[in-house]
């Protein structure tokens, strides 16, 4: 018989763009028994997530449900059952994430206008609007709240108004944004918002949260056409997540698990807490980061706190340096993605990983591996910085 090793994976310190690292509350929630996904139990357990999606997600929305996947299927999940064949879509583009909505909206059917704005900067509103005006009927905008390709923070209640006034529905990627900066479904009228269980929320990958509003949810229940993906049918889905309880597909029952563990520590530490420590530990790797002359790639004035990406210095192998971070200090970061790559780093402080102890040990890390890689750092300065800002805030 052929032996296969056991597979121990090292407890990494996970400060790339996600997955986050997970609380052992959370794991160890994934070891419970199994159920069935009809069992009274879950269908409890079920409701409960509904009512903490519901919290994070600042809405009350109805149809607010984790979507079986990744965040990327969040997104199929929104694009798949508001865009009908020849729907036009107005869809933001500065980056990796705005790209895939763009290219997932075409793939449903829709009638495409990117908005482009370079790498690093925000979309503009005003473009939006332009090309809004540029639809005869114009089915929805999307845009991409924290753009983790370029560490962009995109301003988005002004764009929801622009949708609204032009009769499109209004679509958020919170994939990275939920549980680490604010997110105001209805505040800000948002009709399709899409999300993950591995960036912000500290749970492994593998669902997406989902909330619909009821103008969504009307606009669904208006379509000539099924839904283009069998899989994704949120009319058929939401008669399972909702009192009806027909099965459609099982659903992944120890992820259930594992996300309402981990959305009862975000609503145990607080949201309003839980953005503010994101912001201080940011604020300290940003101080540090800049005082070793690193330069980021997001426009100043729209960094996201959960994710930098930054500039390696020229002629520095990047690469060699990230597996360096991972052998010598056990820590992962992010490369970069599209034209990025090779030349840019990510480091991201989402969930649990944003912590006093992994700002002060990355920057540290950093500042050792370039020093060594021959870039003129005055050592000390970027913990110095980063301590200043613990300090003040103390
Ligand atoms: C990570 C990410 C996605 C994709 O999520 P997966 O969980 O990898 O499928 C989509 N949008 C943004 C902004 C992301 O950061």
């Amino acid at each position: 018989m052929q032996q296969f090793p056991e597979f121990n994976p090292q407890a990494r310190i996970l400060l790339g763009p996600g997955p986050s690292n997970v609380s052992p509350r959370v794991l160890k929630a994934m070891a419970s028994p199994m159920l069935g996904h009809l069992d009274p139990d879950f269908i409890a357990l079920m409701e409960e997530i509904k009512k903490l999606l519901r919290t994070v997600f600042q809405t009350g929305n109805e149809i607010t449900f984790p979507v079986s996947g990744t965040g990327s299927a969040g997104m199929e999940s929104a694009l798949a059952n508001l865009i009908e064949e020849g729907d036009e879509a107005v869809v933001g583009v500065n980056g990796v994430f705005g790209a895939r909505a763009a290219d997932c909206a075409e793939r449903m059917g829709a009638k495409v206008h990117r908005v482009e704005a370079p790498w690093g900067r925000i979309v503009d509103p005003q473009e939006i609007e332009a090309a809004l005006k540029a639809c005869k009927r114009p089915r929805l905008v999307a845009v991409v709240h924290a753009e983790t390709s370029t560490g962009v923070l995109q301003p988005v209640e002004e764009i929801s108004q622009l949708a609204h006034q032009y009769g499109a529905l209004m679509v958020l990627d919170a994939v990275t944004s939920l549980g680490c900066i604010p997110v105001h479904i209805d505040r800000w009228q948002i009709d399709a918002c899409y999300s993950c269980t591995q960036k912000g929320i500290s749970a492994p990958p593998g669902l997406a949260p989902l909330t619909l509003s009821e103008r969504a949810m009307a606009a669904i229940g208006e379509r000539k056409t099924k839904c283009r993906s069998w899989y994704l049918d949120v009319a058929m889905i939401a008669q399972y997540w909702g009192t009806e309880r027909i099965y459609h597909h099982t659903a992944p029952i120890s992820m259930n698990y594992a996300l309402y563990e981990a959305l009862r520590i975000v609503v145990e530490e607080g949201l309003e807490a839980r953005w503010a420590r994101h912001l201080q530990n940011a604020a300290a790797l940003q101080a540090g980061l800049s005082a070793m002359g690193l330069k980021f790639v997001a426009q100043e004035g729209h960094r996201l706190p959960q994710l930098s990406a930054i500039e390696a210095p020229a002629g520095i192998d990047e690469a060699a340096i990230r597996a360096a971070l991972l052998r010598s200090y056990n820590m992962e970061i992010g490369a970069g993605l599209g034209p990025f790559k090779g030349k840019v780093w990510r480091i991201g402080l989402m969930g649990e990983s944003s912590r006093r102890a992994n700002v002060v040990l990355v920057l540290n890390a950093l500042e050792q591996l370039l020093t060594d890689a021959g870039v003129e750092i005055a050592r000390g300065r970027a913990l110095a910085a980063a301590d200043a800002v613990y300090a003040k805030s103390a």
